[in-house]
């Protein structure tokens, strides 16, 4: 490796531009939100980009999400950090599917615990940490859930980057360890992800941090429209029917629209889109209510409660950005019960093989419900995004005990 020359890419990023005014801002800076407090837009030379690749030779490079360099923001290859992505496999449920009665390969679950830190957010945050290499920022916080401090912690100390992260105080155990134990500060507060988001934002001119929270800084979303790239070059540049998506600050749901946007203006795909499904919990489903009384915005959900933590977002600064995508996929959104999520992650476990995380778990649960309710049909293809790993949310305990030193029972264990 060491003797082989560094490989470089074109960069046709232009400018980013506000997402609610479109007003143009300048790509070369660090850049937090609009002055309309909105999430910026990165803007390429798509012209340009069509020019520099082809389908097939993006089929012969291997690896995970930055084999979409083209379609990046970072500029000099010494910038990117990688720990090993992979592009991320589609599976079967074959045993839910026959219990469903679909056809087996009409429904897949994207597998994105098989990433860097066993979650989707080491796509958001590798963009993030490597464009704070390139614009020299030293040191980067964020309020998180779990999965993206863990992601940033991680991408960030392989920088050389310092981080502070601020958790609310029953983020699960072991996201915390993690966390600390990749080099980076975190506390736990006492509330939840948006008073975190509070501290964060507070302390950027005492302590000098970036803030790096989902849609505060534009580049998380250009990790997450790799999800968008992936899928369609997974199904031969033919996009699925329905993807169902477990909405917390939505920057996957936002990013995979603005990848399917970005993919028609080159001619790789062609006008159809999948229909978007915003999926949350019963206990915090902000944008379920908005979209159900025609809002544009998305208040404040007040209580938020939900073990599936990912998705226990109350308030996200791009609700208009899901609210639209959603919308002009003629898709819907829909919450989903606890009791439902920890059955139907159980049922998938022990009939497939499969560990869903709850977020993912969600995401079946809803596809049940469309399925009754007619709003998906089995002859469609539905794609499920298993945000993370299974292994990282407590699980039933196994009871079962055997003495060695008893005679066993054999018979039992026919
Ligand atoms: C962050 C996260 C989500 C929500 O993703 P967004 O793109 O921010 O809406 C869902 N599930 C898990 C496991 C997560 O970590």
């Amino acid at each position: 490796m060491s003797n082989t020359k560094i490989k470089e890419y074109p960069n046709f990023v232009t400018h980013m531009e506000c997402s609610l005014t479109g007003e143009i801002y300048e790509a070369a800076k660090v850049q937090g939100l609009s002055k309309a407090g909105r999430p910026l837009l990165v803007r390429y030379n798509l012209k340009e980009l069509s020019k520099s690749i082809t389908k097939d030779e993006l089929a012969r490079r291997k690896g995970g999400f930055w084999r979409y360099r083209e379609f990046l923001p970072v500029k000099e290859t010494k910038n990117v950090i990688s720990l090993g992505e992979v592009t991320t496999p589609l599976m079967l449920l074959p045993e839910t599917s026959k219990r469903l009665g679909v056809p087996t390969e009409n429904l897949l679950v994207k597998d994105e615990g098989r990433l860097p830190t066993g979650s989707f957010k080491a796509r958001g945050l590798a963009l993030a940490v490597s464009m704070a290499k390139e614009l020299g920022l030293n040191h980067l916080a964020m309020p998180t859930n779990g999965n993206a401090g863990a992601a940033m912690a991680a991408y960030a100390s392989f920088a050389g980057l310092r981080t502070t992260i601020f958790c609310p105080d029953d983020t699960p155990e072991i996201n915390i360890s993690e966390i600390e134990l990749q080099g980076a500060s975190v506390y736990r507060v006492n509330g939840l992800i948006n008073d975190c988001g509070k501290i964060v934002g507070e302390g950027k001119e005492i302590v000098g941090w970036f803030d790096v929270s989902t849609l505060k800084e534009p580049y998380r979303i250009e990790g997450k429209k790799t999800m968008g790239l992936e899928l369609a070059e997974q199904f031969n540049w033919e996009l699925p029917d329905v993807i169902f998506y477990p909405t917390g600050g939505g920057t996957g749901l936002i990013g995979m629209w603005k990848a399917f946007a970005e993919l028609e203006a080159i001619g790789w795909i062609g006008k159809k889109r999948p229909r978007m499904i915003a999926v949350q919990a019963d206990g915090c489903a902000p944008i379920v209510k908005a979209f159900q009384e025609g809002e544009e915005h998305a208040p404040v959900w007040e209580n938020a409660t939900t073990a599936a933590a990912g998705i226990r977002v109350p308030v996200a600064v791009g609700d208009f950005l899901i609210l639209r995508a959603v919308r002009e996929s003629g898709g819907f959104a829909v919450s989903v019960s606890e009791e439902d999520i920890f059955d139907i992650r159980d049922d998938a476990a022990k009939r497939d093989g499969v560990l869903l995380c709850p977020e993912g778990a969600a995401t079946l649960a809803a596809y049940e419900l469309a399925l009754r309710d007619g709003l998906v049909k089995k002859s469609e293809t539905a794609i499920l995004y298993n945000c993370a790993t299974g292994l990282k949310y407590p699980m039933p305990t196994a009871y079962k005990k055997l003495n060695r030193h008893d005679s066993i029972n054999y018979e039992a264990m026919q």
